[in-house]
């Protein structure tokens, strides 16, 4: 099994899903008392939140590629983002290391694919769901257009991810504010919802959804364990 090298804190809330899910699926794939060999970077996020409000995407890149150089060095032999929203920087970090990055998106598209959804709606923060980074790689990658919610929507998606889920509160009025967006939008031709958030599933389930969810937090762990687990 290859170590699996996590840059995590983005927000720990969600890093802590990812832990969970590798070492649960490499239970269930491997038996007894196996788990996933794991590497973590774990960043304090009022950091990065701080780069990130302030538009200052040079300085979150260069703690990045700072972390992930950290990985490399303490025996990561794959680099997972454990975020939606810094994979902005993915090809930076690509090129500072000698280690494979599993993308998010490239471990996320096969789902959609393989459930027919050719409209899926994502629900994000305001940058995955307004820069180009994360919509464009789905298209130009993988030839899938994703729709994105209203202004005020994306806007109030973007406050219950920084304001409510990443500080650990779950709240039963941001999930209904979540499955009405999902509902209207549906009626509008979404064909599927995109938890292009690493926090989103903590709020939402995807029982919770007529249409077919996709959990990114949970695909980017299934793939980086295959990657671990490939011969
Ligand atoms: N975990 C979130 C995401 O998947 C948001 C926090 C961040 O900005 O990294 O985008």
């Amino acid at each position: 099994m290859k170590t699996i090298g996590l840059l995590g804190g983005m927000s720990w809330e969600s890093t802590a899903v990812y832990y969970q899910t590798l070492n649960r699926m490499a239970r269930e794939r491997l038996g007894g008392l196996h788990s996933a060999k794991c590497v973590i970077w774990s960043f304090d996020f009022a950091e990065i939140e701080a780069a990130q409000a302030a538009g200052d995407w040079g300085r979150a890149t260069d703690m990045m590629i700072a972390a992930a150089r950290n990985l490399e060095r303490g025996g990561a032999e794959c680099l997972v983002i454990c975020t939606n929203t810094m994979h902005k920087m993915a090809s930076e970090l690509q090129a500072a290391v000698g280690i494979p990055l599993v993308h998010i998106a490239d471990a996320t598209a096969p789902a959609i694919k393989a459930a027919g959804s050719r409209a899926p709606l994502l629900l994000a923060t305001r940058y995955t769901m307004e820069q180009d980074f994360y919509k464009g790689h789905l298209e130009k990658e993988h030839g899938i257009t994703v729709r994105v919610p209203e202004a005020d929507d994306r806007e109030e998606v973007h406050r219950i991810i920084y304001e409510e889920l990443c500080r650990g509160e779950v709240w039963a009025d941001s999930k209904q504010t979540c499955l009405e967006i999902v509902e209207k939008e549906a009626s509008k031709g979404a064909d599927g919802v995109i938890f292009g958030c690493t926090e989103i599933g903590l709020l939402v389930k995807a029982e919770d959804f007529k249409v077919p969810a996709f959990d990114t937090t949970v695909l980017h762990a299934q793939a980086a364990l295959e990657f671990a687990l490939e011969a």
